[in-house]
């Protein structure tokens, strides 16, 4: 596994943060996000957004946005991925995270120089996974440039988790 280092293709958010996926991978998983928010479901915001999660058997399950006329009733495309992934029965082991988001023109995805960040509530719903027995903690948040790379606790510092209602999670 190679680490990354300077002039490397991804930046790191932060510096202490400790990143064990290579280069491929993590460009793989972002086209992946970016694939998949080609699908997201946006007849109002236009605003698409895809994610991919990677798991340690090399799975990836990935989600899009999908909304709803009523606003409030949408889905982010990283709940959509994780529901996805716990119906198929997994809940743990989860290695990454990526999200891409941005317009659609002529079949492809328009991103922003500025990396695309899980909103609060879709926080909170990946603490669910991230926090499970044997997951790690990378999130990687595609752009028109390269991918930004935050570790979930940069991202969520502080979680209300299962420790709090004194629960191990399966
Ligand atoms: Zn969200």
């Amino acid at each position: 596994m190679k680490a990354l280092s300077d002039g490397a293709l991804c930046k790191a958010a932060n510096e202490k943060m400790t990143v064990n996926l290579s280069e491929d991978d993590i460009a793989k998983l972002s086209e992946t996000a970016q694939a998949a928010a080609l699908k997201g479901y946006a007849p109002y915001s236009r605003y698409h957004v895809g994610a991919a999660l990677l798991y340690d058997d090399g799975t990836i399950v990935t989600g899009a946005n999908f909304e709803n006329a009523s606003y409030g009733m949408t889905l982010c495309a990283e709940t959509v991925a994780v529901a996805k992934a716990s119906s198929e029965g997994r809940r743990k082991g989860l290695r990454a995270v990526a999200i891409a988001g941005g317009r659609v023109e002529n079949g492809a995805l328009v991103m922003d120089s500025a990396p695309v960040t899980p909103c609060g509530r879709c926080r909170q719903v990946l603490n669910e996974v991230i926090g499970a027995p044997d997951s790690s903690a990378l999130v990687i948040c595609s752009t028109s440039n390269d991918p930004v790379l935050f570790d979930f606790s940069d991202l969520l510092p502080q979680p209300f988790g299962p420790a709090q209602l004194g629960i191990e999670t399966e």
